[in-house]
């Protein structure tokens, strides 16, 4: 077979390739997310929009709508759909929400902040993720993200207010900075425990006089480190 007839092959087999993941990616959003009772008609349309396997490495290309957590580089991983969904969903976003979210992994998280919401502030400490889910992101077409590489348990450099923030690494205690850069009323999101073991995800809400705390799931997350 010449180049050129392998090219064209290529070329006719990419649509299959795209139809298939579609299917796939509406399976998970009915299977793994409106069967498991998240109904918000907003999480539910990014998530069927949002191609989960531009976050993956090719070889990676056929898991990306299992249920379940995957590698990404650096032994870090990018979290099980349905746990995103989740946060996202208990997030409550609105569409002039502005948020913080420490540990940029992927960016798949990031993009569905980014889908539904103003803007979103994500801060990455490893700086060849950053770099990767930078370029993923650009790829999408999405312009409301600012990008930091650097400690997120420091918070945001020039400082919030934010109406939301969303943590994607284990941490024992909620930072200071982050309960200081969120507004009153403002929800945070984040997995509470020790790393290498079960962590309560937990929504905490600033009130007028302090904060409240509720358990959401229990879940394992990588440290913050
Ligand atoms: N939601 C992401 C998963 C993130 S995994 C996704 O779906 O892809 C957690 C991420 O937090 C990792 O990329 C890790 O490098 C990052 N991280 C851990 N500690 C951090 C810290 N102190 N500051 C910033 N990022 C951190």
């Amino acid at each position: 077979m010449s180049t050129q007839d392998n090219q064209s092959s290529e070329a006719r087999r990419e649509p299959e390739i795209a139809a298939r993941l579609r299917r796939l990616r509406h399976a998970m959003v009915r299977e793994q997310i409106i069967a498991r009772g998240i109904t918000n008609a907003r999480v539910v349309r990014a998530m069927a929009r949002l191609p989960r396997e531009l976050f993956l490495s090719d070889a990676l290309m056929d898991e990306a709508y299992s249920d379940g957590a995957l590698p990404s580089m650096d032994g870090q991983t990018i979290s099980q759909p349905y746990i995103v969904a989740l946060m996202t969903d208990r997030l409550r976003l609105e569409p002039n929400h502005r948020v913080l979210e420490i540990g940029t992994g992927t960016g798949y998280q990031t993009a569905l902040l980014a889908m539904l919401s103003k803007r979103v502030c994500t801060i990455e400490c490893h700086a060849g993720l950053a770099a990767r889910a930078r370029d993923c992101l650009e790829r999408l077409n999405l312009k409301n993200i600012e990008y930091h590489v650097g400690d997120g348990a420091l918070g945001w450099p020039d400082g919030g207010p934010f109406d939301r923030i969303i943590v994607s690494a284990a941490t024992e205690h909620p930072a200071a900075p982050w309960l200081s850069q969120l507004r009153a009323g403002g929800i945070l999101i984040a997995p509470i425990g020790r790393a290498n073991d079960v962590q309560t995800l937990t929504l905490f809400r600033r009130g007028g006089f302090g904060f409240t705390s509720h358990p959401i799931i229990q879940c394992r997350f990588v440290p913050l480190v």
